[in-house]
């Protein structure tokens, strides 16, 4: 993958726009960014030219068909982003949300911890670090990356800047043997498809590659990882993908990802009336969203791609000339 700042020519003296409160959905509040297009796509390297689709807010490769963000946030505007709204210290979602992510993230670290061979677990994107903190439970040594975010287990740096022998996660540091996790939106999905600009995962400018099943499978193919699992089911990620999208599409574009969030971690300022009519509409829009995600997971086409790959173990002897 190319440096990051490769990506994108930045004027001098660009203006940093902050976020916008009249416009709640991210991607459209990002795409009227004044600064140069992205030059590059992100994942294959690819320069792009008038083949590629300009979409809002990111450009298709028609090289590799992964979408990467356009314009190429700056340093500034990711900190903004990421600033201490997003992920305050009391936690981001108001009643049983912040237990429910723990809980499935906790679902997620027992079944990894029965198949991973020993070792650290180093968990690239950790967020606030849930699936660390469930591993750490476990009495294993975890390491979140997450350069916008603070806690105990929880590392301010790319992966790049990361070296060692870790069970499970990064492939060049995966011990002979260990497993790479990979967790991803899934760009090419239906209900990216059907959510177009406004689909949750989009998430501008926080992310910054949108990747098909496609390229993702055979790139960690061809770093020599053999896939042993994939999966479009990810439960609550994809029915909340649907829930979200389908209020989204309601009369003023109320965005329900905000509006379950605790009032000092939201985006935009939200009266009580709208965030009942948010959440009401959500409670309307489930049994759609069930029937919707029984659907694209048997399309094998889930909003979220998840994949296992693990090394091969290295030869028992290695052979001297
Ligand atoms: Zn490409």
């Amino acid at each position: 993958m190319p440096n990051a700042k490769s990506l994108a020519i930045r004027p001098e003296g660009r203006r940093t726009k902050g976020r916008s409160r009249r416009e709640s959905n991210n991607t459209l509040a990002y795409s009227r960014t004044q600064a140069r297009a992205t030059v590059q796509c992100a994942w294959c390297g690819r320069r792009f030219d008038s083949t590629d689709e300009y979409l809002t807010g990111r450009v298709r490769c028609a090289g590799c068909g992964v979408a990467t963000t356009s314009p190429w946030p700056s340093d500034e505007q990711l900190s903004a982003a990421y600033a201490d709204w997003y992920r305050p210290e009391s936690g981001r979602f108001s009643g049983l949300g912040d237990k429910v992510l723990r809980r499935t993230r906790s679902a997620l670290a027992d079944r990894l911890h029965r198949v991973l061979p020993p070792g650290p677990v180093l968990d690239v994107g950790a967020g606030d670090g849930p699936l660390v903190d469930a591993f750490v439970r476990h009495g294993r040594d975890a390491v979140g990356l997450e350069p916008h975010a603070s806690g105990p287990h929880i590392r301010n740096a790319e992966v790049e800047d990361v070296d060692g022998n870790w069970s499970a996660v990064m492939a060049t540091l995966l011990s002979p043997g260990g497993r790479l996790v990979i967790a991803v939106p899934n760009a090419t999905s239906l209900q990216a498809r059907v959510f177009g600009d406004r689909w949750l995962a989009l998430d501008l400018p926080r992310h910054l590659v949108h990747l098909s099943p496609p390229a993702l499978l055979s790139k960690v193919e061809a770093l020599g990882l053999r896939v042993e699992r994939v999966s479009y089911m990810r439960g609550g990620q994809v029915v909340f993908g649907w829930v979200h999208g389908f209020v989204g599409k309601l009369p003023g574009h109320p965005d329900l990802y905000d509006a379950i969030r605790r009032s000092e971690a939201r985006q935009a300022t939200y009266s009580p009336v709208l965030r009942l009519y948010a959440l009401t509409a959500a409670v309307a829009a489930l049994p759609f969203a069930l029937a919707a995600t029984a659907v694209e997971v048997a399309a094998r086409s889930g909003g979220t791609i998840y994949i296992e790959a693990r090394r091969e173990p290295a030869p028992e002897k290695i052979p001297v000339i």
